[in-house]
């Protein structure tokens, strides 16, 4: 079998603890977070508790169909979020991996068109990313299973 980067419960509570820990030495307040749905979702949920920010929103983007199996380009899954006034705000972009980069990227371009700064932080990165995030737990080139999406989906025990 194939290796892989293993990231247990337990383990991820560590990572995202080590993680808001890098952003806050380096001084980084973000006004707020965008995280990237799924795979982001849970990430940005433990480092907005650990970094006190309450203002929490999502993109929901789907790229990957199954192991390193990928659709042409990343997509945003409407709605997409709509810029009230945000021009002086600056913002946490979190996601669980960049990998090829190219949802990040995505991701950070569009909020790049609507805020004043923007950094991104991520558990793993690999070598390729096309984003060099400004807050990596660990760099890692191989397929990673992560805790919420490593076991089978539960299906309904429908009569
Ligand atoms: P990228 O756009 O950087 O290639 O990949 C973005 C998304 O693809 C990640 O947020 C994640 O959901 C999924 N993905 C990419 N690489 C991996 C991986 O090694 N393991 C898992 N489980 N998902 C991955």
């Amino acid at each position: 079998m194939t290796q892989r980067e293993i990231l247990t419960w337990d383990l991820f509570g560590t990572a995202s603890r080590e993680l808001a820990q890098t952003i806050a030495d380096d001084g980084y307040e973000p006004d707020l977070i965008m995280s990237i749905a799924r795979g982001g979702l849970i990430p940005a949920g433990a480092i907005s508790y650990a970094l006190g920010i309450k203002n929490v929103h999502v993109m929901n983007v789907e790229f990957y169909t199954g192991v390193d199996e990928r659709l042409a380009m990343p997509v945003v899954l409407p709605p997409v979020p709509q810029p009230v006034d945000l021009s002086g705000a600056t913002v946490l972009v979190i996601d669980d991996v960049a990998d090829t980069g190219g949802t990040l990227d995505l991701v950070r371009t569009f909020c790049e068109g609507h805020v004043k700064q923007t950094r991104c932080a991520v558990i793993y990165e690999k070598p390729r990313s096309i984003v060099k995030c400004e807050y990596v737990w660990k760099r890692t080139d191989l397929w990673i299973d992560f805790p919420w999406s490593s076991q089978p989906e539960i299906v309904p025990d429908r009569p």
